[in-house]
């Protein structure tokens, strides 16, 4: 029988758990041609969210575990634990707060067995404000613009991969991680289904605008170096309308003499030279930033405690980057 994993990250998702215990029964019981793996990973909650997982996990150790990481990492890194603890020929990630819905599960189980690698479920008639949705559109348009690589637009973490992505992508052992930049270049065989995405019902959102802003900052640098280019063009194109104007300066000085007046023109170049500057030095930093990041190749994240049915767990614990 083929074992899939669904891997539930959880930040406070506390009130969540009696939920995702329900779906997680449904989902056993909608496809019983399978062994399930239900793999939860604390983010470092600050609530008695870690308190219920070790209680799914002694109700039913069969089905439940859990990875306690260390402290909260964010999103992305818990997910990169959970594909390193995952045990299943296959994995389905889901938010914990159960906002994707688990009856396309088995579509997606389907197209894995017809040979997809990787299924990824497309929101549709989101009911995000309109400025979020469209927001979010221009983001994957300007990415795309940037790269080569397709990516998928309208599409999350919520996906089934098969085996072969996961061990794609735990040998991807960046610690800033844009997971959504990944699946799309891994490549493999993708799949795309339609889902509707559910309103929460416990507990509260984590994103703040600030963090949105950060994740697309992060997407954009960890995905592609256009905006370095960027930087160069700019450069080339200032310098070379610098040169023109120092030609008429130079030309209109020598026909009437030099007039006194030209302070405008001073003000506007310099605060323009100073932005375009700014700018460059920023884009410069912001891959600097990255690069400082990687270089001191540290671990990805550190757990407290994990049980489940990874055998070779313990020698997990310390050192993930000994799978690198
Ligand atoms: N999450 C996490 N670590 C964090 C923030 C969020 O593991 O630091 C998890 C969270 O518990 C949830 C998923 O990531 O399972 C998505 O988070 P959320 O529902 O807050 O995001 P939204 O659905 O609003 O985009
Ligand atoms: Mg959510």
């Amino acid at each position: 029988m083929k074992k899939i994993t669904i891997l539930l990250p959880a930040y406070n998702e506390e009130a969540s758990i009696a939920l995702i215990e329900q779906n997680m029964a449904q989902v056993m019981r909608d496809n019983p041609g399978y062994d399930w793996e239900f793999l939860l990973v604390n983010d470092g909650s600050t609530d008695r969210t870690l308190q219920q997982m070790i209680r799914l996990h002694r109700d039913d150790p069969a089905h439940y575990s859990y990875v306690d990481l260390s402290r909260n990492y964010g999103k992305e890194i818990a997910m990169m634990a959970g594909f390193d603890y995952a045990t299943g020929d296959a994995l389905i990630i889901m938010d914990a707060d159960m906002q994707h819905p688990i009856d396309v599960i088995p579509e997606m189980l389907r197209y894995w067995q017809e040979g997809y690698d990787d299924v990824y479920a497309q929101r549709q008639g989101s009911n995000e404000s309109w400025l979020k949705r469209k927001t979010s559109q221009w983001y994957y348009r300007l990415l795309q613009s940037l790269t080569n690589i397709p990516i998928q637009q309208d599409t999350g973490d919520f996906r089934l991969l098969d085996r072969s992505c996961i061990e794609a992508l735990k040998r991807m052992r960046e610690v800033e991680r844009n997971t959504k930049g990944m699946y799309s270049w891994i490549g493999f065989r993708k799949k795309g289904i339609f889902y509707r995405q559910r309103e929460r019902r416990q507990g509260t959102s984590k994103w703040s605008l600030m963090s949105l802003v950060n994740l697309a900052l992060n997407g954009i640098t960890s995905y592609t170096t256009a905006p370095l280019r960027l930087a160069s063009i700019l450069g080339l194109l200032v310098s070379a309308a610098a040169f023109i104007y120092l030609i008429y300066i130079i030309v209109v000085t020598n026909l009437y003499g030099e007039p006194v007046q030209g302070y405008p023109t001073i003000m506007v170049t310099l605060l323009f030279l100073g932005g375009v500057q700014l700018l460059s030095l920023g884009i410069v930093g912001e891959y600097l930033g990255r690069v400082f990041n990687e270089v001191k190749r540290r671990p990805g994240y550190f757990i407290n405690s994990y049980n489940g049915n990874r055998n070779d767990a313990s020698s997990h614990a310390q050192a993930t980057e000994a799978e690198s």
